[in-house]
């Protein structure tokens, strides 16, 4: 059987640079990221099944009703969620897994997956927040002021979170999360046993699933 891998949760208000810092890690580890199901439209760019599975609201109700979500929240209108079954495969596979969800979603994966590693994104300041999403160019004026308002509120639920990233340079921020990752593996109470190979002479770890 393989080592389960990791969960690492990626979390943070809109426009912090959860995405930017997320493209940046995976295109220098091999993690596998889940894709989300929502209901929101689709970005200019984004293409279905790889930004996200865009879902019309029955469908994603429909998913809801079948179980199909690890977690799943309502985000500034829309809904958005994480699917269970392939997750939990690519975890026991021994991939370590990238979710990239907001501040609802990240809290109840920890009611249900306390193992997970739980980073939360935060912005150099407020000032650079707003010009981050305002120069993204993907809000309507009301879409930006929501997320902009959210954005204070949610910086209150840092304290149940693992680790806090400041996006200040993304390659900066990167090179914490790969740390933190590596940390997290180094860590004595994922080991669950160690076994010494008596012919070789090796240490074998096995980690808690
Ligand atoms: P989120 O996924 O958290 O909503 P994005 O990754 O879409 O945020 O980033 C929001 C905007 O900020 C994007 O236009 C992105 O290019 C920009 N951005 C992200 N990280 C940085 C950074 N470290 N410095 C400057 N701009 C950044
Ligand atoms: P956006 O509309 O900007 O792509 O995403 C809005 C918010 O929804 C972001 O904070 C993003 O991290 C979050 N999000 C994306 N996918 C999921 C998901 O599967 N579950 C939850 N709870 N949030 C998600």
């Amino acid at each position: 059987m393989n080592k389960p891998g990791l969960l690492i949760v990626i979390s943070g208000p809109s426009g912090t640079g959860k995405g930017t810092v997320c493209k940046a890690l995976l295109d220098r580890n091999d993690f596998w990221i889940s894709v989300s199901s929502t209901t929101r439209r689709p970005r200019v760019g984004e293409v279905n099944g790889e930004s996200y599975y865009f879902l019309s609201k029955e469908e994603f109700l429909d998913k809801i009703s079948e179980n199909d979500f690890l977690e799943y929240a309502e985000v500034y209108g829309n809904y958005y969620g994480t699917p269970k079954s392939k997750v939990i495969e690519m975890i026991e596979s021994g991939e370590d897994v990238i979710l990239e969800i907001d501040i609802q979603g990240a809290l109840k994966v920890k009611e249900n997956y306390p193992n997970g590693v739980f980073i939360f994104i935060l912005p150099p300041s407020m000032e650079e927040l707003k010009k981050r999403i305002t120069n993204r160019g993907t809000e309507t004026e009301e879409s930006l002021m929501t997320r902009f308002k959210c954005a204070y509120k949610e910086i209150n639920y840092l304290s149940k979170y693992n680790y806090a990233v400041v996006n200040d340079e993304v390659e900066d921020a990167v090179n914490k999360i790969e740390s933190i990752i590596l940390a997290e593996k180094c860590r004595v109470d994922r080991i669950k046993s160690t076994i010494l190979d008596s012919k070789e002479g090796l240490i074998h770890e096995q980690l808690y699933d």
